[in-house]
């Protein structure tokens, strides 16, 4: 297993492919364990290295992620089927947005990680399908330092994507219906808790 996560890094390194980072994967494998989440979906498997490495955290949990590139969800099918883990995870391959989750399970961790300018829609979608105690990760909140700082963005893309996030980090910060703390922990975390009701 050890030898198959660093094969994954490697080749995310040599095809610049995005993966999360080892303090944020770390951060959140804990929490999984001392909440005893059994359900996830992620939103953005990539090559799959963080469904992967969530999944192992205990016998018992079941990811579903979901990928919209096909090249990335055929690297992620073929790593998950190669270290074992078909049946602990279902990779959907299509945009989060238009995905029609048909086993309409709670889940008990949701996670964020998908096209940065979505943010605000993946959560208004996904919300629905937290289980009660359940909590939504978002990652790369700092996306990559340029969030909140005074550094000068000369692409009109980047500066696109990096208004959306602190949108977003707005959103959560007003919204009424969760609570959200933000970690700076690797390129930067949020987790989000509903508010109980009274
Ligand atoms: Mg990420």
């Amino acid at each position: 297993m050890k030898q198959f996560i660093e094969e994954m890094e490697e080749y995310a390194r040599s095809k610049n492919v995005p993966i999360i980072e080892k303090e944020s994967i770390t951060f959140i494998m804990k929490y999984i364990k001392l909440n005893n989440v059994k359900n996830i979906l992620e939103i953005g498997s990539a090559i799959g290295y963080s469904a992967i490495l969530m999944a192992s955290v205990a016998e018992d949990v079941k990811v579903t992620t979901i990928e919209k590139d096909e090249s990335r969800y055929m690297e992620c099918l073929k790593n998950v089927k190669k270290c074992g883990m078909d049946k602990k995870i279902n990779v959907v391959y299509q945009d989060a947005l238009e995905v029609n989750l048909m086993d309409q399970i709670e889940y008990d961790l949701i996670f964020i990680d998908a096209a940065k300018g979505q943010y605000t829609k993946y959560f208004e979608k996904f919300k629905y399908f937290l289980a009660p105690k359940g909590i939504i990760i978002t990652d790369n909140l700092k996306f990559h330092g340029y969030v909140g700082s005074k550094k000068p963005i000369e692409s009109k893309n980047l500066r696109g994507i990096v208004n959306k996030i602190e949108k977003y980090i707005m959103f959560l910060k007003e919204n009424e219906e969760f609570d959200t703390k933000f970690y700076d922990v690797g390129d930067g975390l949020s987790v989000s808790v509903k508010k109980e009701t009274r």
